[in-house]
């Protein structure tokens, strides 16, 4: 059984980029609803009962099945997302800052790029910062994993029920917001745990 984590803030404690409405329909809904979902299929499959989340998501038997890759992918990307974000954004250290620079020019226009990605994505995915610090796009509840990459840094849900509450259709707007509660600490981890 899976089950949805706890988050390690409030739910207000990212306003104003993030509503507590909008982390509650989020975290209690959206997420739990991918959470139920995946337990539901998984009670029918006792063949998977000990797989992981990551070994569902990964394993050539089970990451194409479209609840696997659905449920689990939303279970796994919220898991993440969740953890991504804090009320107390410390900057980036700078030896993330520097490999971004070199790559993008500048801290801001890696931003300014993911920023631009994360736009031009249509319908409903993410966008991340992957471990080899290029900016993709998944469709949906996919995820770098699910694609045969590593764990991505950084990830940013662009699906509308992440943001309609607070900026309607505004999608710049959401992402603008959502910089100031980026946890970059989390981001330095996961980028000293891959180099
Ligand atoms: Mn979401």
């Amino acid at each position: 059984m899976f089950t949805v984590p706890e988050l390690q803030y409030s739910f207000d404690a990212l306003e104003p980029a993030i509503s507590k409405a909008t982390m509650k329909l989020h975290h209690d809904r959206h997420h739990k609803g991918y959470v139920t979902k995946l337990n539901a299929f998984i009670s029918n499959r006792p063949d998977l009962a000990n797989m992981s989340i990551e070994e569902l998501l990964t394993s050539e038997d089970t990451k194409t099945i479209p609840e696997i890759r659905r449920h689990g992918g939303g279970h796994y990307n919220h898991s993440l997302f969740w953890q991504m974000m804090t009320p107390n954004g410390a900057k980036p250290s700078q030896a993330l800052t520097d490999e971004l620079a070199a790559r993008y020019g500048s801290f801001d226009a890696f931003k300014e790029q993911f920023t631009s990605q994360a736009l031009q994505l249509f319908g409903s995915g993410w966008c991340w910062l992957e471990a080899d610090l290029s900016i993709s796009l998944t469709q949906n509840q996919d995820n770098p994993i699910t694609q045969g990459r590593p764990v991505p840094l950084l990830g940013l849900d662009v699906w509308e029920h992440a943001y309609y509450l607070d900026y309607y259709n505004d999608r710049q707007a959401y992402i603008d917001g959502w910089w100031d509660v980026v946890d970059w600490q989390y981001v330095q981890a996961q980028f000293e745990a891959v180099v």
